[in-house]
């Protein structure tokens, strides 16, 4: 008796499985911006995904890659570095899937275009997070929100479809608070954020601006932390997102760092858990099964760490390849019941990486889809 077969991927039928390719075929949309080259440095040596097209505004478009990309950090892959850079037009971009890195003035309209021309989009952006029909994904906590997609395609009358990640900062908090909140139920949430330099992406916050200083206002993003962490930890009811509950309060702040976003989490909950109690769910999480043997999944999503004075960006922001946060002084709260920092890299965790890692979830590797095709086929 042969073994039970794996259910498909949910979204690897909207890509055409048949195709002799080995790897998915993927272009990257704000290809030359800051999460944009971390796509392209991510995704070099990728297993699943294979960059075949490049694209970014009119003022790049036609040129040489390496012409019009300020590269900001390691070597820019050679493979890309002669590819004429696209215009954002879906009738430009061959590519099925699509990482998004686009500025939100052109996330609006763009991303929608791909989605209704048959594109799945994987967006970075904020336009669609909160949109009821959209998931929003951190894949180890909530990875089966990509339910809605179907919902979302018959909605909208999309051929495509929007799958988002998160806020930089609230994919940072979202990690710990995701095991604290299914244990003991999080009530309210005191959130204080010290942000990188390169969540502005680039050239971003004028040099004279930032060093040496802090500045208590990044434009929008309060709202994001106090209204995305509900929904990600809500849970799927029918077509929509059933959101959490709890309050949040939030500031936030630009600090001199270049990578690695800070997170100061004060917590209350329905049940309040002893600082012992709080460590070992923490440092027993793993996660949803979904992310299991994907390439990007680190070994551990949250790293606990015992050190008094870490987390600490310059210290810790690679952990895990940069795609784990690290976690702690978790202690007593004297306001609410505990409190505890949290600390991850903004451009991959928080962006590019958490992106890819939607997209693996999503589609699986190439050959399973190829095999699952092919067992359809021989049914029909
Ligand atoms: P960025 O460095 O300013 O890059 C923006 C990209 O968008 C560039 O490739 C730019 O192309 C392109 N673009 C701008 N206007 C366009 C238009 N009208 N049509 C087509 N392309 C256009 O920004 P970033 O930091 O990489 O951020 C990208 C997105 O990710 C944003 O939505 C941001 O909020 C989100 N995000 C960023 C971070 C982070 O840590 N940086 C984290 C999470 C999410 P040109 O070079 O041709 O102008």
């Amino acid at each position: 008796m042969s073994a039970p077969s794996q259910p498909a991927p949910p979204l690897a039928a909207l890509v055409s499985a048949r195709e002799p390719f080995s790897r998915w075929p993927v272009a990257i949309l704000g290809a030359t911006g800051a999460v944009g080259q971390t796509f392209a440095r991510l995704l070099a040596d990728h297993p699943w995904f294979e960059v075949v097209e490049l694209a970014a505004s009119e003022r790049s478009a036609g040129k040489r890659y390496a012409d019009v990309t300020r590269w900001i950090e390691g070597v820019m892959p050679e493979a890309l570095r002669d590819r004429e850079v696209l215009p954002c037009d879906p009738s430009a971009v061959r590519a099925p899937i699509v990482f998004s890195a686009l500025d939100s003035s052109a996330a609006g309209a763009i991303e929608p275009a791909f989605a209704q021309g048959g594109k799945l989009v994987f967006s970075n952006a904020k336009n669609f997070r909160m949109a009821p029909d959209v998931p929003l994904i951190v894949p180890e906590i909530n990875g089966d929100h990509l339910a809605i997609v179907e919902a979302q395609r018959r909605a909208r009358g999309w051929d495509g479809a929007i799958v988002t990640n998160a806020n930089c900062s609230v994919t940072v908090a979202s990690l710990p608070l995701a095991p604290l909140h299914e244990a003991f139920g999080l009530a309210k949430a005191f959130i204080a954020t010290m942000q990188a330099v390169s969540g502005a992406g680039y050239p971003g916050v004028p040099s004279l601006d930032i060093l040496g200083n802090v500045i208590p206002y990044i434009a929008d993003e309060e709202p994001k932390v106090e209204s995305e962490l509900q929904k990600i930890l809500g849970r799927v009811d029918g077509d929509r997102i059933a959101h959490a509950s709890f309050v949040v309060t939030a500031h936030t702040n630009r600090v001199p760092v270049e990578h690695g976003h800070t997170v100061c989490m004060s917590l209350g909950f329905a049940r309040k858990p002893s600082v012992d109690e709080a460590l070992e769910v923490l440092r027993g999480w793993r996660g949803t099964d979904l992310t299991r043997d994907m390439p990007s999944a680190p070994e551990r999503p949250i790293v606990v760490t015992d050190a008094p004075d870490r987390p600490q960006p310059r210290r810790d922001v690679m952990a895990g390849d940069g795609m784990s946060v690290t976690v702690g002084r978790v202690r007593e709260d004297k306001l609410l019941d505990l409190r505890l920092v949290a600390s991850g890299h903004n451009t991959i965790r928080g962006a590019a990486g958490g992106s890819i890692l939607n997209a693996e979830i999503a589609l699986g590797a190439p050959s399973r889809a190829r095999s699952t095709a092919g067992a359809l086929a021989g049914a029909g």
